[in-house]
């Protein structure tokens, strides 16, 4: 493992930390290790594993600051870091909770043959490997390694090669429970590390681009295993007449902006009707340019720097595509560079349209771009224009109105007179519609149980039945 890659920092933008980049030759191994020890880790049962997993939570707390100052190191934010370390803390905790119960299994007698008990095994897949982006590092690493773990696999995470520093104390965290270390790894490396990981595993969670999603699938599908995809998006928001504007620019403002716009259900369109659209623009942008960059303390202000020095390429370009076809900028609208960082203001765009890649293409910036209708279903027809159906939000004057446009929205998720509600409520299970991923759902149960293969063992109490029974059993058809 001769082979290192350097890392960029995105406040200061040298390239100041370097890793290992993993290939087969360190991997294969490694996960042969890791198979047997998930027999064990299986048969030990859920009680272990959560105790296991509490175990873990104590030793990330005893390096608490070293984790997150690496985080905020690799992100450039420093509220968003600890924010990010304690939802992972809180999510392993609330998982243990609820895995007992979800691995709960009961006979039941069949139907057709009330003689056979239906027994149900639910049976992991051996070995997960978990492949994360750079927007939230360490929270994507760990939202399906944990459930995965409880459900009794033992699991591999390879983290974004933009933001690895995080991975260095918490894999110092998971050295000091021998029962994990067994069963829980981090590797780093770029996307050919990714890959040699997909040919050692038996499913894999990739969260990141679509691109990159369709390469994961392609090669999962080559090996028959399942590849459950979290993508990207371009989530709508629609203003339906009689809205409360203030409450309205208030939620998408946060659900637009919150972590500089870097996030997958980041709000990224905004539909007004004309009834209030002068109303609507003007509030945003007042309530917009009230939000300070987080410059230069990272411990002050909001809006952070671009994590990924490529992702202000493209904000530029979406905002000079759109400007160039006739968009207004309200307020923000350039990519400033600040001491080496790359750092966007809120930005709210008027007159913009569906010809602008800004209103089509995930941008991932905290952009705002708000377009006029003057019909609900022509809101909706612009809505449901993507290739994306991860989330939305919708606004109206009073909650059954609200809810039926977003019964009509293509997407797994849809606040209801609020926004980027699937960033606090993790309990809902929802898909991911279009490109926007493919599997069940992440959220919920099913966070868990997705990982999990069913076998039914038919348990036979009665007498057998003999060929020449067959046809008067009605087995035989
Ligand atoms: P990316 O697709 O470039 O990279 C994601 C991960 O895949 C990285 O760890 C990378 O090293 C790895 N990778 C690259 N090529 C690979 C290959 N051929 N095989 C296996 N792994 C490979 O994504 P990114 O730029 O890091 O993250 C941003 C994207 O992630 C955005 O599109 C965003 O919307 C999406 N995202 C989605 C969710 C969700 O839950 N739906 C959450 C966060 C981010």
């Amino acid at each position: 493992m001769s082979e290192r890659l350097a890392v960029r920092n995105p406040r200061s933008g040298a390239a100041d930390y370097e890793i290992p980049r993993f290939g087969s030759a360190e991997i294969a191994p490694l996960a042969e290790r890791m198979r047997t020890a998930q027999k064990k880790w299986l048969a030990a049962g859920v009680t272990h594993r959560v105790s296991v997993l509490q175990d873990f939570v104590a030793a990330l707390h005893r390096h608490q600051q070293d984790i997150i100052a690496a985080l905020s190191a690799d992100t450039g934010r420093h509220r968003l870091a600890q924010g990010e370390f304690f939802g992972v803390v809180g999510a392993i905790e609330r998982w243990c909770q609820q895995a007992p119960v979800l691995l709960e299994t009961k006979d039941t007698p069949s139907m057709a043959m009330p003689d056979v008990m239906i027994g149900q095994q639910l049976d992991p897949f051996p070995l997960l490997g978990a492949i994360s982006p750079w927007n939230f590092p360490m929270l994507l690493s760990f939202i399906d390694a944990t459930p995965a773990l409880l459900a009794g696999s033992a699991v591999i995470i390879k983290p974004s090669e933009v933001t690895p520093r995080f991975a260095a104390p918490i894999v110092e965290a998971i050295a000091s429970v021998p029962a994990l270390n067994e069963v829980l790894a981090i590797i780093s490396g770029d996307g050919a590390t990714g890959a040699a990981l997909i040919d050692v595993v038996d499913a894999v969670a990739f969260t990141g681009s679509v691109a990159t999603g369709k390469k994961v699938a392609v090669a999962a599908a080559q090996r028959l295993i399942p590849a459950f995809l979290e993508l990207g998006g371009k989530d709508p928001a629609i203003v339906l007449p009689g809205s409360d504007i203030d409450r309205a620019t208030t939620a998408i403002l946060r659900a637009s902006v919150a972590a500089t716009g870097q996030a997958c259900q980041s709000l990224e369109r905004v539909y007004v009707h004309d009834s209030q659209y002068d109303d609507f623009v003007t509030t945003l942008t007042a309530k917009a340019e009230a939000v300070p960059l987080s410059f230069p303390d990272p411990h002050e202000g909001t809006i952070g720097p671009l994590i990924f020095a490529r992702q202000a390429e493209i904000i530029a370009a979406h905002l000079a595509d759109a400007v160039a076809k006739g968009a207004t900028v309200r307020c923000g609208g350039e990519v400033q560079q600040l001491d080496g960082g790359c750092y966007v203001e809120p930005t709210v765009l008027s007159h913009v349209d569906h010809s602008m890649t800004v209103m089509t293409e995930e941008t991932f910036g905290p952009i705002m771009p708000v377009m006029r209708y003057s019909e609900v279903d022509e809101a909706v027809t612009l809505a449901n224009d993507s290739i994306y159906g991860l989330s939305a939000a919708v606004f109206g004057q009073d909650m059954a109105t609200a809810r039926d446009v977003a019964h009509r929205l293509n997407a797994g998720g849809v606040s209801v007179n609020d926004a980027g509600m699937t960033t606090m409520i993790f309990e809902a299970e929802k898909s991911a519609y279009g490109a926007s991923g493919l599997g069940a759902s992440r959220m919920g149960a099913s966070g868990l149980l997705r990982f999990l293969r069913r076998k039914a063992l038919y348990q036979n109490h009665g007498a057998t039945v003999a060929i020449d029974s067959m046809r008067e059993t009605g087995i035989e058809q």
